[in-house]
């Protein structure tokens, strides 16, 4: 056995129908270094998805194969519950050192279970302890993991509808969705009035939403479809939540630890949350994910949050070789200008082909809304999510060389999270892949 055809026969007979990955890239990988996965047939591939935004470095970046053999060498112990390890401080301390000044010495840091949901969880029983309050302020469209009370959360229905016992008390509020605003408004004004529209709702309280325990919301929309919340929305929310005394929790689960072109994506709006949740890219690849919140929070009791995978030591080393790494070699600055890169082609590829409706994105989370110009434009003059020319849009890619993501509401939105160092030779690869595939499909 030794075909991508002989190894997915095997893996379609075995594996359950919840897979998913692999219906829109039916390869075998053998190796991956950097943004290049070469599968098993020989074929070679740049790799867009970064194990769903996970691979800040790239795949296996040579210093975090470095850290995982340091930490064999030394014998550290690979699993400690949350036992402290010269390893755990030094991992802590460089998370503290990222964090913006005005929390650095103000906040705490629990370890969670190794998913982004688990963090999420933790970060929601926090505020529930802390405040006393029941209910949940959450966003159309926001996604926030898999389990049952993180679904709970995320916007997009579809998936979910089938089970019964999600939590109560999650209010759906409308995100600042410009491209299909929720008023039919459209533009920066989607966002004034989606504040506006919290805002009454949070004063309206005995007919509206009674003792919030918190907000969340991701400032980037991943999976639902990279939609960037504008930059005074995100700032009217800080006021509005610390006006109410709710506290703000950020999901920076997969627009943390660089993602945008900050540290954190909430730098951008130049507020400070309440609660941040990371995951992902703060693993190094390794799985991992932390809750850090302002310390007048930590009102739990021991053992309140608890759980065995708490003390991953290689996740933490290959954590903290990706922090330093990301500090020392100017990686923000990559991300910068590889935006820019990607935006100025993508861009200029809408005027050309009609099927391109919107181009949106912060930093290296870019969505390209794919959209049906044969049919009748919506209220706002935008024709509707074409998920047929988007799946096919993204089969060229994968059969030109490109594993780019689709997500959104309506499945139609290309999702490119490519490793933070991309270089600019390889963006103008991707970029060329990307509209040559575009080309053949809309043929
Ligand atoms: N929050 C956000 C914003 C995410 O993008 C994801 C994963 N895509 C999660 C939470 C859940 O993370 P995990 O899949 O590791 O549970």
């Amino acid at each position: 056995m030794s075909s991508n055809k002989s190894y997915l026969e095997v893996q379609e007979e075995k594996e359950s129908n919840a897979r998913s990955y692999p219906r829109r890239f039916p390869f075998v990988i053998e190796k991956a270094a950097g943004m290049m996965i070469h599968d098993v047939d020989g074929k070679e591939f740049y790799d867009c998805l970064s194990g769903a935004g996970t691979l800040a470095l790239g795949h296996n970046h040579p210093v975090v194969i470095e850290a995982i053999e340091e930490v064999l060498k030394k014998q550290t112990p690979l699993h400690t519950l949350d036992l402290a390890t010269p390893l755990k401080i030094e991992f802590m301390e460089e998370i503290f050192s990222i964090l913006p000044k005005e929390l650095r010495n103000k906040a705490k840091i629990q370890f969670c279970g190794p998913t982004g949901a688990d963090g999420i969880e933790a970060a929601i029983k926090l505020v529930k302890n802390a405040t006393k309050g029941k209910s949940i302020l959450a966003f159309q469209g926001g996604y926030h993991g898999s389990t049952q009370a993180t679904m709970s959360m995320s916007g997009n229905l579809g998936k979910k509808q089938h089970l019964q016992s999600l939590l109560p008390d999650v209010h759906f509020l409308p995100f600042p969705y410009e491209f299909r605003c929720p008023f039919g408004i459209g533009g920066e004004k989607t966002a004034e009035i989606s504040a506006r529209y919290i805002e009454n709702l949070l004063d309206d309280c005995e007919s509206g939403i009674a003792s919030p325990c918190g907000m969340i919301f991701e400032t980037v929309q991943g999976e639902g479809g990279a939609i960037p919340a504008n930059i005074e929305w995100l700032k009217e929310m800080r006021r509005i939540t610390e006006e109410r005394g709710i506290p703000l929790i950020i999901d920076e689960v997969q627009t943390g630890i660089g993602r945008t072109g900050e540290m954190f994506s909430f730098e951008h709006a130049g507020i400070i949350p309440d609660v941040i949740v990371c995951s992902k890219a703060i693993g190094g690849s390794l799985p991992m994910s932390v809750v850090i919140y302002k310390e007048e929070l930590d009102q739990w009791n021991a053992g309140a949050h608890i759980g065995t995978f708490r003390g991953n030591q290689l996740g933490m080393a290959t954590g903290l070789a990706t922090l330093k790494y990301i500090k020392e070699n100017k990686v923000l600055e990559n991300v910068k200008a590889r935006s820019r890169q990607f935006f100025k082609r993508l861009h200029a590829l809408k005027e050309t082909y009609d099927v391109i409706g919107d181009v949106r994105g912060r930093g290296l989370m870019i969505g390209i809304e794919i959209v049906n110009p044969a049919a009748r434009k919506d209220a706002l003059g935008h024709y509707p999510a074409y998920e047929e020319m988007a799946k096919t849009i993204q089969e060229r890619c994968f059969s030109n060389g490109l594993i780019v993501e689709v997500g959104g509401r309506h499945s139609a939105v290309m999702r490119f999270l490519p490793p933070l160092i991309m270089t600019e030779e390889q963006t103008e690869a991707v970029l060329a892949i990307f509209e040559q595939s575009i080309a053949e499909a809309v043929q």
